[in-house]
């Protein structure tokens, strides 16, 4: 099964964008993932294509419209398809690892881009659509969003990383943060690797390791110590 993305944007040009590159632009040349990105515009109002209107009720900025944004995403998405319909917003649930893992599990997903103030409510409540925030601050828009989404799914797909056993050990795998990690040289800057992972004894590598994440998780997030998963 692909997992395949559906991206409704102001800003097709933004895609795939970083996505085409790296480890997600090489599987999606490998079709492991397939991505099509289309203009929310397309379904606008009028000889110009109208996508917003000014807020009900008055203040700053502009909505983009229910009838158009449904428009759009009902040109995309046929009634069998079973992927979930997500909105990328500063009001939506934190992206997590977990969340990442479900989805990447799944068939793909259908994304939505706001612009401007957001989209009228109406269409969230009527295609029920999933909000979700890539963190406490705001974009400009939604693609950014969209691009982070994406990137933290295809590399979980797969074929995509080289060794199946990468992405296991990493930070928010469980509720610790990863260990510190060094290549060569040996020695640079009059600083050295830790001696512990150098000398082949793979247990004690194993628990320097647990207890640097522990140490690092504890000065940074302890917030995930409280966590059960
Ligand atoms: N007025 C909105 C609010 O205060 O919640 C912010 C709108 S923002 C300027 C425009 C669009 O950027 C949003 O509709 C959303 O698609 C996207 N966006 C901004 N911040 C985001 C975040 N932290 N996570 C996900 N999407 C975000």
């Amino acid at each position: 099964m692909t997992f395949s993305a559906t991206i409704l944007t102001l800003y097709p040009e933004m895609f795939p964008g970083p996505l085409g590159l790296s480890l997600s632009g090489d599987a999606l040349a490998r079709g492991i993932w397939s991505l099509e990105a289309r203009n929310i515009r397309d379904h606008g109002i009028g000889r110009h294509r109208n996508v917003d209107d000014t807020p009900a009720g008055g203040g700053v900025g502009m909505v983009l419209r229910c009838d158009v944004m449904a428009a759009a995403l009902d040109a995309a998405v046929t009634p069998d398809d079973l992927r979930p319909k997500l909105l990328m917003s500063p009001r939506g649930k934190p992206l997590t690892q977990g969340r990442v893992r479900e989805l990447a599990a799944g068939p793909g997903a259908v994304i939505v881009c706001g612009r401007f103030e957001g989209v009228d409510e109406r269409v969230i409540e009527r295609r029920n659509l999933e909000e979700v925030s890539i963190g406490d601050y705001v974009l400009s828009g939604g693609e950014i969003a969209a691009i982070v989404l994406l990137d933290t799914c295809v590399r979980l797909l797969p074929g995509v990383m080289g060794k199946e056993a990468s992405g296991h050990e990493e930070s928010f795998e469980g509720n610790l943060l990863e260990y510190p990690q060094y290549t060569r040289p040996r020695e640079w800057e009059s600083r050295s690797i830790p001696d512990v992972l150098l000398n082949g004894n793979h247990a004690a590598i194993e628990k320097w390791r647990r207890a640097e994440a522990m140490r690092i998780t504890k000065e940074r997030r302890p917030d995930l110590l409280d966590k059960s998963s």
